[in-house]
């Protein structure tokens, strides 16, 4: 009788075995009903095999095998398993999560066909700029080939995408496209819809409901889709004819999956254009410093867009306001106020940027020191004024704001330090005559919300928009002509050594909404700390000169991409309980055999406490990925065996960004 080897969604690094009368090789990729424990779950079968190393009879009898989609390709599959071997992550955790929710549930629900997509008017193509016309000459049809476009923000790379998924389009593939965000997905959707209008383009992002999502998965795997655009996990759709890959924005941090299985989208990305020989491309203004030093290296080739596509365009002139010289009001300093009143008068938008969203990061009391921290975490909680409460924006516990400080009762407490509702309610009163408008995640929670808030603003019904980074990624606001930062500084000096990486393309990314029209932006910098080279980079729109600087630190100091890291976390009740796991994952035999690898000591994490847990952490670093690659799976083998606590819990992060 045949054997089927199935993979379950489980944190185990094997498969299961069943026998099924009914199984035939080709069954490969089909789903299957299984019993597990007292219930049944969804399976993929992953081998059929004549025999086992189990007696037959000692095998449980597989259910049903689902024929309602055809088998998954071994492409998938071989897919699902390099980042199951490269992350450290079960095999079938990774297939399983892979597939939409309702391809693993037991009972599917009656389901209503889905509305047929409009189909827009085709919308024709601008003349291409000579760079990029050069650009898309540059990138092979065949074979794969990695291709970083670096191009200032307004320099056209949707243009180059566009023109390369029309390439890929003609020769029968399909494209599929990754984006860091769901906002970002609708304003790519209609403008990637109007280029191909007799083309079935679909999304695949968290929040598309489930029956949406598993129909436009469906359209992709069956190849009826030829454009897939999507949010990281869509990098594993399975697509019989792809030939193209785009990852935009690829520096971006939430391509980088932080729970469960943890995992860069724009590497598995990479990995599967090469699994594939198809070519893909990396576009970003500020490409990650991995990225970058692979394009110097030469083993990307390097697409350039130096300038605004619309000549009218130009890049804003970037100014630095040395605070430590002026009065600030709400931390708004005079000439940024000026500025804001200039562009009212002119009738042009400005954006004031605060990356904190909340009324004020912490509330205090002056009398005995008590502050508002979070009975949970290693945080405080931020205050929000709006709706009375005290949320800590870590673990999501919340509540009222106490009328008196709880711990000695004095009625005087005050908030400390702002955050964007404290900003907008002192800008509405400095210019009461403005519409003033906050966009953070307390104020646009849905999609929906997003595209009318994006749509108020095109609109021109803001004079002055108050906004965390949501607002600055890829979008077209021809009025705004002014941009204020404020609260640079925090990541200045941040223990986080990937701080000033992210501060440089945030304020770029920021910096890129200003002047994309015909009006020339401008773009001030409220800082104490004028002289920081990271400045007079940002005023110089010298990436390239930033990214220089910052590898030479970082091959100084021995970290990423010079070194490749892992991480051991562990989180339990008690944080003795955490690091002595730790010390005895340090102190097992392996790694002291592995000599390439470096295993440093276990500390507590940055945020030691997280929803009631205490949390530590041990790095493992080598000079060599291969050398890496080979301690990690030898090294969870052994802390598998190791008698762990039952309250803890612990998991292996490759590359980690965050500590
Ligand atoms: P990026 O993604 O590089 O920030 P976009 O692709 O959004 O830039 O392009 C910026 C603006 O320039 C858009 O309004 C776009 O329509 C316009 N644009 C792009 N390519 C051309 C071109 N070849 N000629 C004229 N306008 C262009
Ligand atoms: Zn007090
Ligand atoms: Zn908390």
């Amino acid at each position: 009788m045949p054997v089927l080897r199935v993979a379950l969604d489980l944190p185990l690094h094997r498969l299961f075995e069943y026998v099924s009368a009914e199984a035939t090789t080709n069954d490969v990729g089909l789903r299957v009903r299984v019993p597990f424990g007292r219930g049944e779950k969804i399976g993929l079968i992953a081998e059929v095999a004549e025999t086992s190393e189990w007696p037959l009879e000692q095998l449980k009898t597989a259910g049903e095998i689902l024929r309602d989609l055809p088998p998954l390709p071994a492409d998938f599959f071989a897919l699902c398993e390099f980042a199951a071997t490269y992350y450290q992550a079960a095999p079938g955790e990774v297939l399983l999560q892979a597939l939409p929710a309702g391809l693993k549930r037991l009972v599917v629900p009656e389901r209503r066909k889905g509305r047929a997509g409009r189909s827009p008017s085709a919308v024709s193509p601008p003349p291409l700029t000579e760079q990029q016309a050069q650009a898309i000459a540059a990138v092979p049809g065949e074979g794969f080939s990695a291709n970083l476009l670096f191009g200032v923000t307004g320099s056209g790379k949707t243009e180059v995408y566009l023109r390369l998924i029309e390439r890929a389009l003609a020769s029968g593939r399909q494209a599929l496209v990754l984006v860091p965000e769901i906002n970002l997905t609708p304003q790519l959707e209609t403008r990637v819809s109007a280029r191909f209008p007799s083309e079935k383009v679909v999304s695949l992002h968290s929040e598309l409901a489930e029956a949406a999502r598993e129909r436009n998965w469906r359209a992709a795997f069956a190849g009826e889709a030829s454009i897939v655009l999507g949010t990281r996990l869509a990098v594993f759709t399975p697509l019989p004819r792809l030939g193209l890959i785009v990852v935009d924005e690829e520096h971006d941090p939430s391509f980088k999956q932080q729970d469960g299985m943890r995992y860069s989208a724009r590497d598995v990305a990479v990995f599967r254009a090469h699994q594939l020989g198809i070519p893909i491309v990396l576009g970003s203004a500020t490409p990650s410093l991995e990225t970058w030093a692979n394009a110097q290296n030469k083993r990307y080739r390097q697409l350039l867009l130096t300038e605004r596509a619309n000549p009218e365009a130009t890049l804003p002139a970037v100014h630095v306001l040395d605070t430590r010289k002026m009065v600030l009001q709400e931390g708004v300093s005079e000439p940024l106020a000026a500025a804001i009143a200039a562009r009212l008068e002119r009738g042009e938008q400005s954006l004031v940027f605060l990356n904190r969203r909340g009324y004020a990061p912490v509330l205090a009391c002056p009398a005995c020191g008590w502050v508002s921290r979070c009975r949970r975490c290693a945080a405080n909680m931020v205050l929000h004024l709006a709706d009375q409460r005290l949320r800590c924006h870590h673990c999501g516990f919340e509540h009222r704001v106490p009328k008196a400080c709880p711990t000695c009762g004095n009625q005087d407490i005050h908030p400390f330090g702002r955050g964007t509702q404290r900003l907008e309610a002192w800008v509405q009163q400095r210019f009461p005559e403005a519409r003033v408008l906050r966009v953070d995640r307390d104020s646009v929670k849905s999609r929906k919300q997003w595209e009318t808030v994006l749509e108020r603003i095109h609109a021109g019904e803001a004079d002055i928009l108050v906004g965390t980074q949501m607002l600055a990624k890829g979008h077209d606001f021809p009025k705004l002509t002014l941009v204020g930062v404020l609260g640079a500084d925090s990541a200045l000096f941040a223990a986080d050594w990937r701080a000033p990486e992210r501060l440089f393309a945030q304020l770029m990314q920021v910096a890129g909404r200003a002047g994309r029209a015909e009006l020339k932006g401008e773009v001030l910098i409220q800082t104490q700390y004028p002289d920081n080279p990271l400045f007079s980079a940002v005023r110089a729109h010298d990436y390239p000169g930033f990214a220089t600087q910052q590898l030479k630190e970082r091959e100084q100091a021995g970290f990423p991409p010079y070194t490749f890291q892992a991480v051991l976390r562990a989180e339990a009740p008690e944080m003795t309980m955490a690091i002595d796991f730790l010390k005895a994952a340090a102190a097992l035999p392996v790694t002291r055999e592995h000599d390439a690898v470096l295993v440093f000591d276990p500390v507590p994490m940055k945020m030691a406490r997280l929803a009631n847990l205490e949390r530590g952490q041990l790095v493992v670093e080598s000079p060599s990925r291969p050398a890496l690659q080979a301690f990690l799976p030898c090294w969870r083998e052994a802390i598998e065996q190791l008698k762990v606590p039952s309250k803890l819990r612990w998991h292996i992060e490759v590359d980690p960004l965050e500590f």
